[in-house]
């Protein structure tokens, strides 16, 4: 009997015992290759020799220094590397432990913004129906993923949900693509104007969304109308970058190929590779001066933010991930892996879009490819798929998202920026075994 209480209460688990580059294998001696990098998080694999040694050397110098206490170099080495690199004047990083509290901590760190300049009558968020921020109360609150808040809506505060952007399903065939953009990101200038935007304090997205539609990402000329809609009506726009952010669409912020830098990102997954828990919220100059010249504390903080041996894994992450050029790698490799589904799946019965930016690939199931129909919602499709691609030792993460209110299937492949050649034809031939597994099943 496990004492583990699993979120899965009655699944029978492998145990994983050691890494071998992208592959992870169990104690039985069975090796998965990692196809989505877990949940978008092992984007250096298992066993990196640089990151390990790097966390080692940290834990025989100062494993943990509580921040209120003591700042150490690697938290100020990678708030220095990472401010480097925002793009704008994101200048300032405030720490986390991941993906959710650095939501939080976003959130929280916009009313404090505005209560600094005694707006204290702002109090609401505006967020997508279609969009995963964490599981947190706060963060579930800005979430639209219904399958995630039904349990809880009484316990989350009140947001106005407009449409994601979301081409597939949506774009009209009389508009062209920068039109169908600019209607959607209309819909925030009507959401403002119902709520009243001196009461507003931030607009909330991610750039690619990850876990609710696998791996949409918002068509050119969106995310600007975005920007210029806050500034128009002078709200904070935070990008939640947490699954996309830290190289995994090719750019190290997905932002910076919409060409928009927001008031607020916040990074995880990537950021410390699974290798440490770590999450970061990168923030604009002005903002934080309106704390510094204001009350001087943001009234928030965790025990573990600003955890040095997290910060340290996380600086040998990124150094390899720039000495290594794999930024370019991710981009290669999402010709090679996109290559090979589109000529896979182009005609599978169940298969209606193949989508995403460098290694977040998205794949959207269908019953049927001309009408787009979902799948019906109880087909658990995507239980099936993950059990058969584990079988056949490929790990890929398939969800039940919500399509406007309905339930829909994807598949989100996001594996290792240190894949080779040979291992993403490994990846998507088993995954091409796995769906005809499945689907063999499901008849
Ligand atoms: N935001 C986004 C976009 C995510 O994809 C996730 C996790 O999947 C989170 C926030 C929550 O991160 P965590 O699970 O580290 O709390």
């Amino acid at each position: 009997m496990t004492h583990v209480f699993h979120r899965h209460c009655h699944s029978n688990l492998p145990t994983a015992a050691t890494g071998d580059g992208p592959y992870i294998i169990d104690t039985q001696g069975k090796r998965y290759l990692d196809g989505s990098s877990g949940a978008a998080v092992s984007s250096l694999g298992h066993n990196h020799p640089a990151i390990i040694s790097a966390i080692k050397k940290q834990l025989q110098s100062i494993p943990y220094a509580h921040s209120g206490f003591f700042t150490s170099e690697p938290a100020e080495e990678l708030a220095q590397w990472l401010t480097d690199k925002a793009p704008g004047d994101l200048n300032r990083v405030y720490y986390t432990s991941g993906g959710s509290e650095a939501v939080e901590a976003a959130l929280k760190m916009a009313r404090q913004y505005f209560l600094e300049q005694g707006e204290s009558q702002r109090q609401y968020f505006i967020a997508r129906r279609q969009s995963y921020h964490g599981n947190t109360l706060g963060a579930l609150a800005v979430g639209g993923n219904q399958w995630r808040r039904q349990q809880f809506d009484p316990l989350l505060s009140p947001v106005q949900h407009i449409a994601p952007c979301y081409s597939y399903r949506d774009q009209r065939t009389d508009e062209t693509e920068a039109e169908y953009g600019l209607r959607i990101a209309n819909e925030l200038e009507q959401a403002l104007l119902t709520t009243g935007p001196e009461k507003v304090l931030a607009f909330i997205a991610e750039p690619v969304v990850g876990a609710t539609s696998g791996a949409v990402p918002a068509v050119p000329g969106y995310l600007k109308r975005v920007r210029e809609i806050c500034d128009q009506y002078g709200i904070l726009l935070i990008l939640d970058e947490v699954m996309c952010g830290m190289g995994r669409t090719g750019s190290l912020f997905a932002c910076e190929q919409d060409d928009v830098v927001p008031d607020i990102i916040t990074v995880a997954k990537g950021l410390g590779a699974g290798y440490q828990p770590i999450g970061a919220v990168l923030v604009r100059e002005q903002l934080y001066q309106a704390f510094a010249q204001g009350s001087g504390f943001f009234q928030h903080g965790h025990t573990y933010m600003a955890h040095p041996t997290a910060c340290a894994a996380a600086l040998a992450v990124q150094h390899t991930i720039e000495q290594d050029q794999l930024l370019s790698r991710v981009r290669k490799l999402n010709k090679q892996i996109t290559g090979n589904l589109n000529e896979m799946f182009n005609e599978h019965p169940y298969v209606g879009d193949i989508r995403g930016r460098g290694l977040l690939l998205g794949i959207e199931l269908v019953a049927d490819r001309e009408t787009k129909q979902p799948l019906p919602a109880g087909s658990n499709i995507h239980q099936l798929i993950k059990q058969c691609a584990m079988q056949r030792g490929l790990m890929c993460y398939p969800m039940a998202g919500t399509i406007d209110g309905k339930q829909g299937h994807h598949i989100l492949l996001a594996p290792p920026f240190i894949l080779t050649n040979t291992q993403a034809d490994e990846l998507t031939d088993k995954l091409q075994l796995s769906l005809q597994d499945a689907f063999q099943e499901l008849d």
